[in-house]
């Protein structure tokens, strides 16, 4: 190994905590600088979701650290999408073959059983409380508030990883160096988190095994399972319009809309009202930039350097895979660190552009298409596809959920499957029409093209 540096992660969110357990293993030494006090023993209003969904990426992640056991032990697998209509009724839409399911777990309890696991390493330190509000990139001097004494502090780390999320003050030095490139841009919807308690016995009062959609066009509501019983629902809706947190004013606005649109819902919602008002509504951001290095000294991961929006589940897990590519590059680490952060943004880039755009697109599929008779159709006929073709055809959501192909390949094929679907869909009423020799036809010499293609 070579040389340990003195190593500063700010933020010890989940990207943070993981990478100082993986930098750890390698003999470093690691000191955490997180802003918020340690939720361990103190609990913290509303964070970014109460819930995530952990995907194979991140599952990959956890077990890198021997982890993923135990957090399995609290995961709750959601096997497909259900969808409610405006009257009640109930459609169910696998994620992926049988056994394949992605899963609810707690933002905190995952955060928290990453900080316990590095509790009887002395190499690992985390120093909460701790707002970092500047970085000097010429000396390394990271400017750091105390709130706990309410004093200002300097510290000199040889390596800085900035994994502060997607308002990253360490970015913020990046951004003022010359050729830096940065793009933010904010969807027109907000999000407001709301709860369906428990049933009386403890139990689920939805389908628990499921994430729960209520489509309606230009805005959708969703629900993911949480291990006490409960539900966390998430209102996507746009912020101004007939239809959206600026029209929705007081108690009567409210019920009266829930009641017409998300009639099943609301009955299970005894709190509605007063966490509607309370709660705060969230933005939805996409954040690129580069380069997310800086010489021998910076390198930003996760969030800070791509925030993408929540609809394809997979921000966190994009961040654990940062961990999982940085980790097999230090297999063969020679000791240069800069070449080390050129050739992971290099390689990361494409990817990480790949699955904000990938999940911006998902938002249009999950408020409406799910909701379209056409749209389920394809879907079945895409998996029927895949069952007779195993090596040629993966669904999209499959090799973004269920794979570690990169997301810049899934993109790609993605974008292509999408095409031939679109020829085969002009041949296809029903399922059966799957079966006629024209169909059959048309699809050996589309896959026979896209071979070709690769
Ligand atoms: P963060 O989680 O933002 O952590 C950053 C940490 O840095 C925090 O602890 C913060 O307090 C600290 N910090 C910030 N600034 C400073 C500072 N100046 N000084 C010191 N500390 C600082 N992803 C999924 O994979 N699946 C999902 O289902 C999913 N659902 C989501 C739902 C919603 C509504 C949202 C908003 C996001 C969702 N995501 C999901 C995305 C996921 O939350 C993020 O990708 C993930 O949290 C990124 O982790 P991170 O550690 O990079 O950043």
């Amino acid at each position: 190994m070579t040389e340990k540096k003195n190593i500063a992660i700010i933020g010890a969110g989940l990207v943070g905590s993981l990478l100082s357990l993986y930098l750890a293993k390698r003999g470093y030494k690691i000191d955490l600088y997180e802003r918020r006090p340690d939720m361990r023993v103190s609990t913290l209003d509303g964070g970014r979701s109460i819930n995530l969904a952990l995907s194979d990426r991140g599952w990959r992640a956890l077990r890198g650290i021997g982890i993923e056991e135990d957090v399995r032990k609290v995961a709750i697998p959601m096997y497909g999408r259900m969808m409610h209509s405006e009257n009640g009724q109930l459609t169910y839409q696998p994620y992926g073959k049988e056994g394949q399911a992605i899963y609810s777990v707690s933002r905190a309890g995952l955060n928290m059983a990453l900080m316990n696991l590095s509790e009887p390493n002395p190499d690992i330190n985390y120093h909460f409380n701790m707002q970092v509000q500047d970085v000097n990139l010429r000396t390394n001097e990271v400017y750091l508030h105390n709130h706990h004494s309410d004093t200002d502090e300097v510290i000199q780390p040889e390596l800085i990883f900035g994994a502060d999320g997607a308002f990253s003050m360490v970015r913020n030095a990046l951004q003022k160096t010359e050729r830096f490139n940065y793009q933010q841009s904010y969807l027109e919807y907000g999000y407001k988190e709301l709860t369906i308690p428990a049933a009386e016995d403890g139990g689920w009062l939805l389908e628990k095994n499921a994430l729960h959609i209520w489509p309606r066009g230009n805005y959708m509501m969703i629900a993911l399972p949480n291990i006490d019983g409960s539900f966390t629902c998430t209102l996507f809706f746009p912020y101004e319009g007939e239809r959206s947190f600026a029209a929705i004013k007081n108690d009567t606005d409210l019920l009266n809309f829930f009641l017409e649109v998300f009639p099943d819902a609301v009955a299970l919602m005894p709190d509605l009202a007063q966490e509607y008002f309370c709660n705060p509504t969230g933005s939805l951001v996409t954040i690129k930039c580069f380069p997310w290095s800086y010489e021998d000294k910076v390198l930003l991961i996760g969030d800070a350097c791509h925030a993408v929006v929540p609809f394809y589940g997979q921000g966190m897990n994009a961040g654990f895979e940062d961990i999982t590519v940085l980790d097999k590059m230090l297999d063969s680490f020679d000791g240069n660190w800069e070449k080390l952060f050129k050739e992971f943004e290099r390689k990361r880039k494409p990817d990480a552009d790949a699955i904000a755009d990938l999940a911006v697109m998902n938002f249009i599929e999950m408020r409406d298409a799910v909701a379209d008779a056409r749209f389920l159709l394809r879907k079945k006929v895409e998996s029927k596809i895949s069952e007779q073709y195993p090596d040629k055809w993966l669904p999209l959501y499959g090799m973004v959920t269920f794979s570690d192909l990169p997301y810049s390949y899934a993109l790609e094929t993605g974008r292509q499957q999408d095409k031939i679907m679109g020829k085969i869909m002009k041949h296809i009423d029903t399922l059966e029409d799957y079966n006629k020799s024209e169909v059959q036809q048309l699809l050996e010499e589309q896959l026979v093209q896209k071979e070709k293609l690769k």
